[in-house]
């Protein structure tokens, strides 16, 4: 929610300055931090050389026994293959077993203790969690200095196929780099925040995201509806990218220019690199021609689409699957969004505009376009976009109407989303059929200053005398913010449900009035509830009042119908009572003097049970 503060001692509410909540694209080659600036989305640049693309890469300097991050460790990468870490993304959230066998890496995997994955750099072992917190953390140095300010909080992105483990160790990663992870969020819908889609609540589209980075490919259908993203079905290969046409180019001047293919690693990377200069010369320029060890070495488009071919093709299939999956046909896609800094290569564009047959969208900068839709997410979490407010917390209470009007909170306020919470009820009713669940939302004890947000009525509940029943409600409130209630007889499943879109039709200011109202009225507030509650139990004595007279009436003497009858009256006469004390006193009284009676009737029942009679008598209609 938007951070409005409340000072509670003058139930005002404050202006605070906001903090700044940055978003980061944690990726397997590039990473990048961005932020909200006027509100534009602009990426956080190096201070000294201005780029924007930190190379997700980690160096161990032996002799100053400092690690590096970014680019400066990339280029170690020729000189000190074995202390320089890279495609640490590959391995989190990952068992030693997961990455086995494993041939991509420069650098060994050791299993740990509890067969996690644990990585030597010198003589200490670091986790994936841990390495990973240094790129971010080399991120967040770079804003707080270009900033000026500390940075405590951020979003960060993950593939939309990331597991719960994978998910889980990027926001750990995030908590060691020091920051508090409010949201991790999936690539591909960042990627639509950042050209605008989703932040209008009444926009509904199909939206296909095409992610072609250095090592990895992958492609997220999704559907947008009332500002709210579900991935409909994803697709990839995550062996596949940027690196491999390098790796191809390689080959082919190998095959066809006498290239001589160096056997040392530091070596093979430095051709890597100059294959991947010629790469994207190539795609910009139409040729290219270097030398590399003394050879000449030359490429022009035509062979470059026909080295990239096979690749792209895998990717068209992975594409076809996708659309299989989310049951859609191919015109039913509005838009299609680019992103990876493959996805600049012409011939990559061309075929994917030529599968979805549509323009793709190449406004932005496809590989910017992750941590663009991060801050622009991060954005609408500080609060700052009005139109849009998205929950990381429930501002306020939730929960249901019960007896008397009270407000029973399910879910209460300020709890982190998504959430999933339940409480058992009963009938108040002998043979009540129908149960009517009014759903609230606020602070005030009494739902009648609460808000309500709809309702639902379970129906067709078996008779059975009041308070048998077992009848549970569930509030889940899901990562973007849909509540949906649940009710269900458990004796006979009978179930009923509704979702309720939107928790946050009140604007910031009326929640903030609530909480105060809810603040200065607490005494009173409490005060009702409690002559409420206190009614709700008379109501209850006076059917077991009744009850106990009619099961036990052979048994009972006059006297003694005499003392429970008046008890029942006595009860009823408590109704109008506004003080709750006086009741309360009233209660004890009756119970006092009834007490014997109950006694001697549990007498009768134990021993007529004990001489084999039965007494089941129990459900009377
Ligand atoms: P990741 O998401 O895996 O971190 P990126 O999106 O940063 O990766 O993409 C990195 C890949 O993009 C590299 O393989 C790089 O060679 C490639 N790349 C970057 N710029 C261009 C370009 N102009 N033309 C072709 N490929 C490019
Ligand atoms: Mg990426």
């Amino acid at each position: 929610m938007g951070k409005v503060a409340i000072n509670f001692k003058e139930g005002t509410i404050a202006q605070n300055k906001t903090d700044i909540i940055v978003g980061i694209d944690l990726g397997t080659t590039n990473s990048l931090i961005a932020y909200m600036q006027d509100g534009k989305a602009q990426i956080i640049a190096d201070a000294n050389d201005n780029t924007l693309l930190v190379p997700s890469i980690i160096y161990y300097d032996e002799d100053s026994e400092q690690i590096f991050v970014g680019e400066s460790a990339k280029k170690q990468l020729t000189l000190h293959p074995e202390s320089t870490i890279y495609s640490v993304k590959r391995l989190m959230g990952k068992s030693y077993q997961d990455m086995q066998p494993n041939k991509h890496l420069g650098y060994t995997l050791h299993p740990s203790e509890d067969q996690n994955i644990k990585i030597k750099l010198k003589d200490k072992y670091y986790n994936p969690i841990e390495l990973s917190a240094m790129i971010l953390n080399y991120l967040k140095d770079r804003a707080e200095h270009a900033l000026n300010q500390k940075i405590t909080k951020a979003v960060i992105t993950v593939p939309s196929y990331f597991n719960d483990h994978q998910r889980q160790a990027t926001r750990d990663a995030g908590k060691l780099a020091g920051m508090e992870v409010l949201r991790i969020i999936n690539e591909p819908t960042a990627a639509s925040l950042a050209y605008g889609l989703g932040l209008n609540k009444n926009e509904n589209k199909i939206i296909a995201v095409y992610d072609l980075g250095g090592g990895t490919f992958d492609v997220s259908i999704l559907r947008l509806e009332d500002g709210i993203f579900d991935v409909l079905s994803t697709n990839g290969n995550t062996e596949l990218g940027g690196d491999d046409f390098d790796q191809a180019i390689i080959q082919y001047w190998e095959k066809n220019q006498q290239l001589i293919i160096p056997i040392e690693y530091k070596e093979k990377n430095t051709l890597r690199q100059f294959a991947e200069t010629a790469k994207i010369f190539t795609n910009e320029s139409g040729h290219f021609s270097g030398t590399y060890n003394n050879q000449n070495l030359e490429l022009n488009t035509d062979i470059l689409n026909q080295i990239l071919e096979p690749f792209i093709a895998k990717t068209i299939t992975c594409c076809k699957n996708a659309m299989n999956d989310s049951k859609l046909k191919l015109n039913e896609i509005d838009e299609v969004i680019l992103v990876g800094g493959s996805t600049r290569l012409n011939q990559v564009q061309n075929r994917v505009s030529e599968f979805f047959n549509k323009t793709v969208n190449t406004n932005l900068n496809p590989d910017q376009v992750v941590a663009l839709g991060a801050a622009i997410q991060a954005d609408i979490l500080a609060g700052n976009n009005k139109e849009f407010l998205l929950i990381d917390v429930t501002p306020l209470s939730l929960g249901i109407e019960t007896i008397g009007g009270l407000m029973d909170t399910i879910i209460p306020r300020n709890s982190k989303i998504p959430i999933s919470q339940a409480r058992s009820y009963t009938t108040s009713v002998d043979g009540q059929k129908n149960l009517k669940v009014a759903i609230f939302q606020g602070e005030r004890e009494l739902v009648e200053h609460n808000h309500k947000l709809g309702e639902l009525i379970l129906k067709n509940i078996p008779p059975m005398p009041a308070g048998l029943p077992k009848i549970e409600i569930q509030f889940l409130i899901n990562p973007d913010g849909i509540l949906k209630v649940k009710a269900k007889e458990l004796r006979t499943q009978t179930e009923q449900d509704i979702e309720i879109k939107s928790t946050i039709n009140l604007s910031e200011e009326q929640m903030a009035l609530m909480l105060i109202y809810s603040i200065k009225n607490a005494q009173a507030d409490l005060d009702k509830r409690a002559l409420i509650e206190i009614k709700n139990e008379v109501k209850y004595l006076i059917a077991n009042y009744n009850r106990f007279l009619d099961q036990n009436k052979v048994h009972l003497s006059d006297s003694e119908k005499i003392i429970l009858q008046t008890s029942i009256q006595k009860l009823q006469s408590t109704q109008d009572y506004t003080d709750k004390n006086s009741i309360q006193t009233q209660i004890d009284e009756i119970n006092n003097s009834t007490a014997p009676i109950a006694h001697r009737m549990m007498d009768i029942t134990i021993q007529t049970a004990l001489s084999g009679q039965s007494i089941n008598n129990a459900n009377h209609e």
